[in-house]
């Protein structure tokens, strides 16, 4: 099965392409317009995405693919009243670097906050190929755990260095990438996606 990846994350296609290694990806082509991402809620946005990626692709496509694939994913801190959460890819995009990003959202808590946190994605698949019936399908899965005191280890990107999940003392950024996809909220919305969509089984 062949999908269009609705997005030019490359951490994101690294990520999908270890977790459902039976499938093919085409990825947001450079020249394809940014996709709107303005909802409220992480399902809104993969939906937004997915149905954005498909018009696009109904008109430009280059190549036949099954359907779309949108991922929309964040880092909700409770100490921030579920922040950045949907606006995680725009939090802090005045500072260059994630080093720099995710130091400030930590400086923004102060010493004695409570650091629990959780990753959460929502995927939205939509057909496009005429033998897959029905309509859009959404998954989400989260992991749960708490934000490290300073940013540490280079594995994964984004905030991947400051989050530890439950069960562990290192974070994404410093535990090998074969853990995360054991227990990430990716991993863990993959595995339902695949639930959902029995041509996904490998
Ligand atoms: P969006 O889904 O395009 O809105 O972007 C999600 C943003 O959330 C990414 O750009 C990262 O900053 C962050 N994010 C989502 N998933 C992960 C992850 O697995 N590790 C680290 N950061 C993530």
């Amino acid at each position: 099965m062949k999908l269009l990846l609705a997005s030019r994350n490359a951490g994101k296609l690294r990520e999908f392409s270890a977790l459902l290694p039976e499938l093919q990806f085409v990825l947001w082509p450079a020249e394809a317009p940014e996709l709107p991402e303005t909802g409220a809620f992480f399902q809104d946005n993969a939906l937004q995405k997915a149905e954005g990626a498909r018009a696009w692709w109904r008109e430009h496509g280059t190549e036949a693919v099954d359907g779309v694939l949108a991922d929309d994913s964040g880092l909700c801190v409770d100490a921030l009243w579920g922040g950045p959460g949907v606006l995680s890819a725009r939090f802090a995009l005045d500072l260059p670097s994630y080093l720099e990003r995710n130091r400030r959202l930590l400086a923004m808590l102060p010493g004695d906050a409570d650091r629990r946190a959780r990753f959460v994605c929502v995927l939205a698949f939509v057909p496009l190929a005429a033998r897959l019936k029905g309509g859009p399908i959404t998954v989400s899965g989260a992991v749960e755990g708490g934000l490290a005191l300073e940013h540490r280890g280079e594995n994964g990107f984004g905030y991947d260095p400051i989050f530890i999940p439950d069960g562990f003392d290192q974070t994404f950024g410093e535990l090998p990438s074969s853990t995360k996809h054991t227990l990430s909220h990716r991993a863990r919305a993959c595995a339902a996606l695949r639930e959902c969509l029995p041509e996904l089984h490998p």
